[in-house]
């Protein structure tokens, strides 16, 4: 998030370099059951950005001392692998990654119904295969999916999408050049039944006016990516009862 670059990133008619307005999303493909030794599991796209999310229980929580004794706790790591970006990314975990597996455990327990399982753990895996720009937000999605597709009780299923600006305009879903030159970025998550924010964050500059415009975007694009979400999940289960499973 520099804000500078020679790179024109809105041209004179408001179009971004990949083609989209201010107010577009990129193309969002999920599939729900990807993966058969998971309880459940999800791949997401989101334009380049290609996720893959894993669930395990609620099972024994291991270390035993991490055990809550009234709800389940939520494991929860992000890692991006060391292809997802063209630069090698040094393996394992850093900064960036344990701050992202935290707040997406953080929003995942907000729908989770953790008071039926005490002392269980839940542990979500996120793998970003490719990264440009927005995998916190791709991941968040998958994982939602992978633990309704994994058949844990939850109040509701969490999309999440980023707005910010760039070039001095407000752009929802920035990529990754639009990320990396831009001026802010705003991830938003929400619970869509109650449009209660579950994730936001801010990296950058902006006006008020600007950021309630951003949020705006993201809160409208999130509602489409619910439905995306929803849908995924219904081929899912007609595929399971029509015995199209894998196994
Ligand atoms: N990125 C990278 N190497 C890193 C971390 C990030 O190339 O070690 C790129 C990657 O494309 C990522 C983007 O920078 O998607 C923006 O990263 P940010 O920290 O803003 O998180 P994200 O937008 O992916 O949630």
């Amino acid at each position: 998030m520099s804000g500078h670059t020679d790179m024109v990133l809105v041209d004179d008619d408001g179009i971004r370099i990949d083609g989209r307005k201010a107010d577009e999303h990129r193309r969002v493909h999920i599939e729900a059951g990807v993966l058969n030794n998971a309880d459940g599991s999800a791949y997401v796209e989101m334009g380049k950005n290609k996720v893959l999310a894993a669930v395990y229980g609620p099972r024994e929580c291991h270390p035993r001392h991490l055990q809550d004794p009234t709800k389940a706790i939520i494991q929860c790591k992000y890692n991006m692998e060391a292809f997802s970006v063209s630069d090698r990314k040094r393996p394992g975990p850093d900064r960036r990654s344990v701050e992202i597996s935290k707040i997406t455990a953080e929003a995942l327990e907000k729908v989770v119904l953790t008071e039926l399982y005490p002392r269980a753990s839940i542990d979500v895996y996120i793998e970003i295969l490719q990264a440009n720009a927005g995998t916190r937000c791709a991941g968040l999605t998958a994982a939602s999916v992978a633990l309704a597709d994994a058949g844990i009780p939850m109040r509701d299923i969490i999309p999440a999408i980023a707005a910010g600006k760039a070039d001095g305009h407000v752009l929802l879903d920035l990529n990754k050049e639009e990320d990396n030159y831009g001026q802010a970025d705003v991830p938003l998550a929400i619970i869509p039944s109650t449009d209660e924010i579950v994730l936001l964050q801010m990296d950058g500059d902006m006006t008020r006016e600007e950021f309630d415009h951003a949020v705006d975007l993201a809160f409208g694009a999130c509602h489409e990516l619910y439905d995306i979400q929803k849908e995924a999940l219904k081929k899912r289960y007609s595929a399971v009862k029509g015995g199209d499973e894998d196994e």
